[in-house]
């Protein structure tokens, strides 16, 4: 086994940050989507649009469209001491999109209005295909008649429930003993049913799936299997890459584009990239972060290779001895989506981990130098550029892909994935803490 494996298992037992870099020899997708599969997705969100934008006032200005900028960071850039020779810093600012506050805007809402389309077109209320009319009183009826329910730690629910609701839909979300009072409280107030479980989130999910299925009105949202939710995210991919040509920032063999992207399941991340490996090819190098408590994707990714011999396919983080502890809501996830991990297998990029004290110095950071507010999982990208040009396995994976000579050129874009919705007081905790591992 190469040295370099040797490393980033022996970081990752230790808990401490680590490095993989995929597209290796033996890494093969075992399920492939078409490019259709996602454009659906593309188009099923432009004809919810209308009734988007008459449901929440916040879409008024975009036009029912759910999407966030693509910023250029300069100030953050050097604070992280990125020098220009690695290219360019750019945020990706999906903590400031609309209705959810999270990326689970992207993959969350897209389930429910499938979901949503689904019922309607079963009650005849889409004869005429008016999608706004689903806002009628009439149909409003209807979808008091069935239930969407989902298992989540967090962001999840919150974009269900709220979508849901908002719809008509009997909204019920089931979360672990671990989630945030606030994001209870919210979705309670918008007339959301919250389960509470003991014990952690893949115990809250098995809890929801199992009410869930005895209940034919019921609709259960399963962020480890679900392909509506990954689609969802994937779709986020199209805009981007109107966003880049708007910038004048150019994609291709000399000019590689870096996504580092935090990872719970690996559904968010692994559909934005599914869309863009599907619009970039090989050009696009798309990492996953995750906190080093909870390394799920990168364990799925090493499972079964000669690095972790004798461990199960499918693994959890607990049998590499770590506790899957972790500040950052959403990515406290013992193991990962095999959906997406047999989506993205043959192109993922790689996979860091992460200390939460970094989480913290970079929202800080962020705070400090550009002025955005973003919640602790939302800062893991933060750490890909400097793990992927000072690690080994980093280099290891520039120098398989070609890719030294043409850093100068590189876009790298920090998917900031949440944050919007975070109370004040919390926010004001998170900075603090922050501030204080700067000082
Ligand atoms: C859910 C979430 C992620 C990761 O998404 P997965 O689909 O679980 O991998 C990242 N950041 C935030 C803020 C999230 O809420």
């Amino acid at each position: 086994m190469p040295s370099i494996e040797v490393q980033t298992i022996e970081s990752l037992r230790q808990a401490r940050p680590a490095f993989w870099g995929g597209r290796g020899a033996g890494c093969r997708s075992t399920l492939h989507l078409e490019p259709a599969q996602v454009q659906q997705a593309v188009d099923r969100f432009k004809r919810f649009a209308p009734l988007l934008q008459r449901l929440f006032p916040e879409l008024q200005a975009s036009g029912g469209r759910i999407e966030s900028p693509l910023l250029t960071v300069p100030a953050m850039q050097q604070a992280l001491g990125l020098p220009p020779a690695m290219g360019q810093l750019w945020v990706k600012a999906d903590h400031s999109l609309p209705v959810a506050g999270s990326v689970k805007a992207r993959g969350g809402v897209h389930e429910v209005l499938e979901y949503a389309e689904q019922v309607a077109q079963q009650h005849g209320l889409l004869a005429d295909g008016d999608y706004a009319q689903l806002a009628s009183e009439q149909a409003r009826a209807v979808f008091a008649r069935y239930q969407v329910a989902v298992g989540s730690t967090g962001n999840l629910g919150l974009s269900i429930g709220v979508m849901a609701s908002a719809l008509g839909f009997q909204a019920t979300v089931h979360m672990s003993a671990d989630a945030k009072q606030w994001k209870k409280q919210r979705l309670r107030a918008r007339g959301v049913q919250v389960v509470e479980h003991e014990g952690d989130y893949a115990q809250a999910v098995a809890a929801g799936r199992a009410l869930a299925e005895q209940d034919p009105h019921c609709h259960f949202v399963d962020d480890e299997h679900s392909l509506s939710l990954l689609l969802g995210y994937a779709a986020a991919a199209p805009y981007l890459v109107a966003q880049l040509a708007e910038q004048g920032l150019v994609v291709d063999e000399k000019h590689p584009l870096f996504v580092h992207i935090p990872c719970g399941v690996g559904g968010a991340p692994g559909g934005v990239t599914l869309g863009l490996q599907q619009a970039f090819g090989p050009h696009v190098h798309c990492f996953f972060a995750e906190p080093v408590q909870s390394p799920c994707f990168m364990v799925e990714m090493l499972a079964g290779t000669a690095a972790l011999p004798g461990m199960a396919r499918h693994p959890s983080v607990y049998e590499l001895g770590l506790n899957n502890r972790t500040e950052a809501d959403g990515l406290a996830v013992p193991s990962a989506s095999e959906l997406a991990a047999d989506v993205v297998r043959g192109f993922l990029a790689g996979v860091f981990t992460v200390e939460d004290e970094t989480l913290f110095r970079h929202l800080a950071l962020l705070q400090q130098t550009q002025g955005l507010q973003i919640e602790p999982s939302a800062a893991a990208g933060f750490s890909g550029p400097r793990a992927l040009l000072e690690s080994a396995a980093g280099q290891d994976y520039l120098q398989r892909q070609n890719l030294l000579p043409h850093m100068q050129n590189a876009t790298h874009i920090v998917w900031t994935t949440g944050g919007l919705f975070v109370p004040d007081e919390e926010y004001a905790r998170f900075l603090a803490r922050g501030r204080e591992l700067l000082a």
